[in-house]
């Protein structure tokens, strides 16, 4: 972004309202849609057998076209209905959407803690999405995909889109009255990693294999085959504390002495 751009963007003369929900927007769909279409494109054309976890098995066209739907219905209808509420939460916030920006450091300490609270609400959320009370009506969608592929990874019902997805990806910049261009950054680096998550492959190249408590694709992988424990995003730390991760070590202790 050059510096006429960002005095445009940033400018305090601009409508704040349109920046933060037209940012937001572009930044979300170009991550999300242009990761997609990268992950699509590796399994259309098997460009890499040897990273493939379930090794030979795909989704079935049905599941496919139902999430395409869905994906429609949570993109087009829900996000430009939810984004307006968001901002009105951002300014009661104190939320920064003008110049001066965000230092390196303050970006990389915001991110950082804004994924630590997403981890600790989505390991919650999402676990109590699995209580069968609420399992069958609403997050049963997500888990049609035991072979999970990149794009099914906002492949949500709407309550499950909410309590999963959107209240911990806002959670941590509202708390912290993150910049807004800090939200977008970690919005950006959150997308990679939900990609990564269920792109069904273990790339030795991923940045994400360096994070801490989160060996490798592999661990929300199974949560989608097994259907069982694992249910943190990106990091296994609560799963760790509390004891959810049992399967997947049995699983990885299986493994190795195969
Ligand atoms: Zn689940
Ligand atoms: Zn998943």
């Amino acid at each position: 972004m050059d510096g006429s751009l960002i005095n445009l963007v940033l400018s305090p003369k601009q409508d704040t309202f349109l920046a933060f929900v037209l940012g937001f927007i572009i930044v979300h769909e170009v991550s999300y849609v242009g990761g997609s279409l990268f992950l699509a494109t590796i399994d259309y054309f098997d460009l890499c057998p040897e990273s493939k976890i379930q090794k030979g098995k795909y989704p079935d066209k049905k599941t496919i076209r139902n999430c395409l739907a869905v994906l429609a219905l949570n993109h087009l209808v829900l996000q430009p209905l939810l984004l307006p509420l968001i901002y009105k939460a951002a300014v009661l916030r104190g939320m920064r959407m003008n110049l001066p920006l965000p230092s390196l450091l303050e970006v990389i300490t915001h991110v950082a803690a804004s994924l630590f609270i997403y981890e600790t609400l989505f390991y919650w959320g999402h676990r109590a999405m699995h209580h069968p009370l609420l399992y069958s009506r609403f997050h049963k969608l997500h888990h049609r995909f035991y072979v999970p592929v990149g794009f099914s990874a906002e492949y949500f019902h709407p309550v499950d889109n909410l309590i999963s997805n959107v209240i911990p990806l806002i959670a941590g910049p509202l708390l912290l009255g993150s910049h807004m261009i800090t939200f977008w950054v970690y919005t950006i680096v959150r997308v990679a990693e939900a990609l990564d998550s269920h792109c069904g492959y273990d790339f030795w190249w991923s940045p994400f294999r360096y994070f801490p408590f989160r060996p490798s694709a592999e661990v929300h992988d199974f949560h989608h085959s097994a259907n069982t424990g694992n249910y943190g995003g990106m990091m296994l730390i609560w799963d760790w504390l509390c004891g959810t991760d049992a399967a997947y070590k049995r699983f990885l202790a299986k493994k190795r002495s195969n």
